[in-house]
């Protein structure tokens, strides 16, 4: 599926699930902006998913970061699409066209419960 974003006054387009785009996306939703972000992994998170603490100061980082994916994948101003590469991106500041490659998952996301008997 290529779904094509363009000329939407006020959105962002945040390119990278990891923690900085998740933070970059909640922060600009403050601000009013409409937010499409963007990961070619299945889960937004990354590599913060995988640690246990964070340095300097050994908080968890779990317990930083389950909030925030939490939050970002419930607000509404914030569409994301994992599994997903920018194939194409045309246009001039303010007036920006962007061409999405979502790959298949195989399941439908929209009634999945994340139950797992698939993956056994
Ligand atoms: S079996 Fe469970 S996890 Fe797999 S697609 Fe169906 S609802 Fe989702």
């Amino acid at each position: 599926m290529f779904p094509i974003l363009q000329n939407e006054i006020g959105a962002v387009l945040v390119v990278g699930g990891g923690i900085g785009g998740i933070q970059a996306s909640l922060d600009l939703v403050e601000s009013d902006f409409k937010v499409y972000m963007v990961d070619i992994f299945p889960s937004i998170g990354r590599i913060m998913t995988k640690l246990d603490k964070t340095f300097p100061t050994n908080d968890c980082s779990m317990c930083i970061l389950a909030p925030k994916m939490i939050e970002s994948s419930r607000h509404q101003t914030i569409t994301i699409y994992s599994y997903s590469e920018i194939k194409e991106v045309s246009g001039s500041v303010g007036n920006f066209r962007v061409k999405i490659l979502e790959h298949p998952r195989y399941v439908n996301a929209e009634t999945c419960t994340g139950c797992g008997v698939c993956a056994r």
